[in-house]
């Protein structure tokens, strides 16, 4: 153990450095690429996801950022990267470790499982792992649910600070500022937590080819829910997926006079 330094199992005090965190444990999820336009099944079971362009998820991108710039300055020691999912989610994990991940944990499954599954994974990782943060993004972009973060905080008994726009690590707390309505709430959490990542949290990197080639050597570890004791068997069934509805075409208008008119008469807006 270093000198003067007290600890438990997560996180470490230096009484003349300061303090530090030990692990960082952070949640990658392959999705379609944001800017790949997705089309419905035919038979109405889902979207289909067959040879489109595959992504991390953008918030997830967020919070390996954040987890490798804790790391850069000397308060976190370890980043781990960690995707449920289909064999292919090992391209995301790389991705994490070419940001700056250290080392990666694939939970393979064959299709990816609801966010409640999810959630009971990686509290199965906080467990075996006993990371001081973990943070995940605050939603996917192909399900949308802004669930997995809290469900996780709730199986794991940890505190938890959502849509996170600044993290703060000090003192065995974060201070999380977080985006609500109308302005900013600034929170104190005690470490270990979970915290979610919003969009102006931070401006992730262009990942470089040296670090993409340095990626290919960290480690990754595949796993299956099985050997971590979890059924991720569905609970949920969906019933159809369906386009939104087309919007009808626009109409030009000659000039500003038209456009009030057509406004007052037309659509009776003002
Ligand atoms: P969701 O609750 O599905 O909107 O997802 C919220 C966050 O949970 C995502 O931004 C990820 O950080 C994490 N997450 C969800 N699904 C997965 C997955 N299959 N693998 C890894 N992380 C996931």
């Amino acid at each position: 153990m270093w000198p003067s330094m007290c600890c438990n199992s997560r996180v470490l005090t230096d009484f003349r450095k300061g303090p530090l965190i030990v692990k960082v444990l952070v949640s990658v999820k392959r999705v379609v690429d944001p800017n790949v336009k997705v089309g419905v099944k035919s038979d109405g079971s889902g979207v289909d996801i067959g040879n489109v362009k595959m992504s991390m998820n953008p918030f997830d991108e967020i919070a390996v950022e954040e987890a490798v710039r804790l790391k850069e300055a000397g308060v976190a020691t370890e980043v781990i990267a960690v995707s449920v999912g289909v064999s292919q989610a090992q391209e995301t994990l790389r991705t994490a470790l070419a940001i700056g991940a250290d080392r990666a944990v694939l939970v393979e499954s064959g299709e990816v499982p609801e966010p409640l599954g999810v959630a009971k994974i990686l509290k199965a990782l906080v467990d075996r792992e006993q990371p001081s943060l973990v943070i995940l993004g605050k939603q996917a972009i192909d399900d949308d649910s802004n669930q997995t973060g809290q469900m996780l905080a709730a199986l794991a008994d940890l505190p938890q600070a959502t849509f996170a726009s600044k993290i703060v690590v000090a003192d065995g707390a974060a201070t999380v500022s977080r985006e609500v309505d109308g302005g900013s709430e600034t929170l104190s959490i005690r470490l270990p937590a979970v915290v979610t990542t919003d969009l102006r949290l931070n401006e992730p990197r262009y990942v470089t080819l040296p670090n993409i080639m340095k990626a290919k050597k960290k480690p990754l570890d595949t796993i299956k829910p099985a050997d971590l004791g979890v059924d991720v068997t569905p609970r949920l069934k969906t019933l159809k997926v369906a386009e939104p509805a087309r919007r009808s075409a626009g109409v030009k208008v000659p000039d500003v006079q038209t456009l009030v008119e057509k406004l007052k008469t037309e659509a009776k807006v003002i």
